[in-house]
């Protein structure tokens, strides 16, 4: 092969290579999504997603895991995707934002919050009202930034019971040793995220049967003590948010008795899916959930009143 041959392939390969350096990595467009219900919209926001370990699941056959997980397509070496979402609404008069994200408060895929709801075409200052579901980190950081309210004009409404629990010195002396630095750092967060609400008196709680605004609270502990859900109606339509009742849209609709490391009660936590998937499968509620799949909207199916299945909504233009 002569010199000029040699240089010839040379070129080629390294043309070939540019090109293949120059294939984009996988970016996608603003993560917002929006749902007309009645006279409302509803924007889902994504926050960003990342992958759970099979092994933060419990209750289940490590053989049922694997079987779920392959009907699911899910690569095992990268774990369970799951989303963060959290969701607007606009009433026409108001601007609620329901759960908020985690800001920096876990990991650099998350935090997207903010700017997908300014991309979405809202402004963060016109957010008057926010509804958080409970206070782990993927919820509430997202109100702040370094100390800052990311939503100046914002109440926060959280429920009592739930506030109760992380702010009581004593909560922590209850929990095993192994689980008490966790939660010490968890608390951190949470102050972190709440103070500069609580400095100008924009930190409110409710309890069971309280109704904020238009939404009705939906008492459904077990992730957390003083874990909620909020149900908003308009023209015939209703929305739940359902919060953290579920994390998987793999494992834990396939089975439901599926409890995860996150649960601060476990067994509570499965008896609160339970009795609300069941209710939502024969309602035909739609649901907004904060980690199922982006955008988290749609329907819990179920055949045979056991297992379930999660029906997300259609894109629609
Ligand atoms: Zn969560």
């Amino acid at each position: 092969m002569s010199l000029l041959a040699l240089g010839t392939m040379a070129g080629i390969s390294q043309t070939h290579a540019q090109t293949i350096s120059s294939v984009p990595q996988q970016k996608q467009v603003p993560g917002y999504y929006q749902y007309s219900l009645g006279d409302y919209q509803i924007t889902a926001l994504l926050d960003g997603t990342n992958y759970l370990s099979k092994a933060l699941f419990k209750n289940i056959p490590e053989a049922e895991v694997n079987q779920i997980l392959k009907k699911y397509y899910v690569d095992q070496a990268k774990g369970i995707q799951t989303s963060v979402n959290a969701f607007l609404v606009n009433t026409g008069k108001e601007l609620i934002l329901v759960d908020s994200g985690a800001s920096s408060c876990n990991g650099p895929n998350f935090g997207s919050i903010y700017s997908n709801l300014q991309a979405s075409g809202q402004k963060p200052e016109q957010v008057n009202t926010i509804l958080l579901t409970h206070l782990h980190p993927d919820h509430v950081c997202g109100i702040s930034n370094n100390g800052t309210a990311n939503f100046p004009n914002a109440t926060v409404y959280v429920s009592q019971a739930e506030l109760d629990f992380w702010m009581n010195p004593k909560t922590v002396e209850k929990l095993p040793k192994a689980k008490q630095a966790g939660f010490l750092a968890t608390v951190d967060k949470i102050k972190k995220a709440i103070a500069p609400y609580q400095a100008k008196n924009q930190l409110k709680t409710f309890k069971v049967g309280d109704k904020i605004h238009n939404f009705d609270v939906v008492s459904s502990a077990g992730h957390t003590p003083g874990h909620f859900g909020f149900s908003l109606k308009s023209q015939g339509q209703e929305m739940v948010f359902i919060g953290d009742i579920v994390h998987s849209h793999t494992l834990q609709f396939d089975r439901p008795q599926t409890a995860v490391d996150f649960d601060v009660d476990p067994k509570q936590a499965v008896e609160t899916r339970l009795k609300y998937f069941a209710e939502y499968a024969k309602s035909g509620q739609t649901v907004a959930a904060p980690h199922l799949p982006f955008p988290g909207i749609g329907h819990i199916y179920s055949l045979d009143n056991k297992s379930y299945q999660w029906i997300p909504v259609h894109f629609k233009d």
